[in-house]
């Protein structure tokens, strides 16, 4: 059913414990697009879900690093509104879950995040297990010391998700009264699922330009900075 942000304010308001649950429609405002968009460099070339796979990264690990460095790394992004608002009320009340890697909600001081998928300034050799900079891989995959291929700590295709953060995940999940879907189709498993935890009492609001196909929510297709730039008037005047 449709609401308005009106309700969404009141409803945050009343709220005990905020669970957000984010995808990329956030992290577009920063400038990083989505890299499942079939526009750009790689429209004709393989699928996303291909390039971006755990079988891509050891058998071709170039195109690998070829498709992350030019699609997915923009280290000069900046937190946006939205990441700046979600920030505030975590702070306050809340827990993040985001499928977003570029680390933006921790740079805007969110400290109750769980990276579902990782970070992608979380690198490391696949040789000797240590900690590279991304400087060092901007300049090459290869790890220096040993020639070992660095890669992301990040959860590609045919890998699994770590479950320390699933299981953190899912006891955020059940412990909100109000849920909040933000910039993401809820497409991609197993983050989707996560709902099948909430506790019966909870409320489900989702803000996105498409509509979202689950039981019981609150939409509010729209933009998400706009329906946040909006929200945070509603709030400041409540
Ligand atoms: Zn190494």
């Amino acid at each position: 059913m449709d609401t308005t942000i009106t309700n969404l304010a009141t409803a945050i308001k009343a709220a005990h414990k905020i669970v957000f649950l984010t995808g990329a429609g956030v992290s577009t405002h920063s400038g990083i697009p989505d890299y499942r968009s079939k526009t750009g460099l790689y429209a004709a070339s393989a699928a996303p879900e291909y390039l971006l796979s755990h079988d891509n990264l050891q058998d071709h690990p170039a195109d690998f690093y070829e498709f992350v460095t030019q699609r997915m790394y923009y280290p000069d992004a900046q937190p946006n509104l939205i990441h700046q608002e979600i920030a505030a009320l975590c702070n306050d009340k809340g827990e993040l879950i985001t499928q977003n890697v570029d680390g933006l909600d921790k740079k805007a001081g969110n400290q109750h995040v769980i990276e579902f998928h990782g970070n992608l300034y979380d690198l490391y050799c696949q040789t000797c297990a240590k900690r590279v900079t991304y400087a060092e891989y901007a300049r090459d995959f290869h790890h220096a010391k040993d020639g070992g291929i660095i890669r992301p700590r990040i959860v590609l295709y045919g890998e699994a998700i770590d479950s320390s953060k699933s299981d953190r995940s899912v006891a955020a999940i059940a412990a909100a009264d109000l849920i909040m879907i933000v910039g993401t189709s809820f497409r991609v498993y197993p983050f989707a699922q996560l709902l099948q935890y909430r506790s019966a009492a909870a409320q489900i609001f989702a803000i996105n330009n498409e509509p979202i196909a689950a039981p019981e929510i609150h939409m509010i297709q729209m933009d998400a900075l706009a329906a946040f730039t909006k929200l945070k008037e509603v709030l400041n005047e409540c």
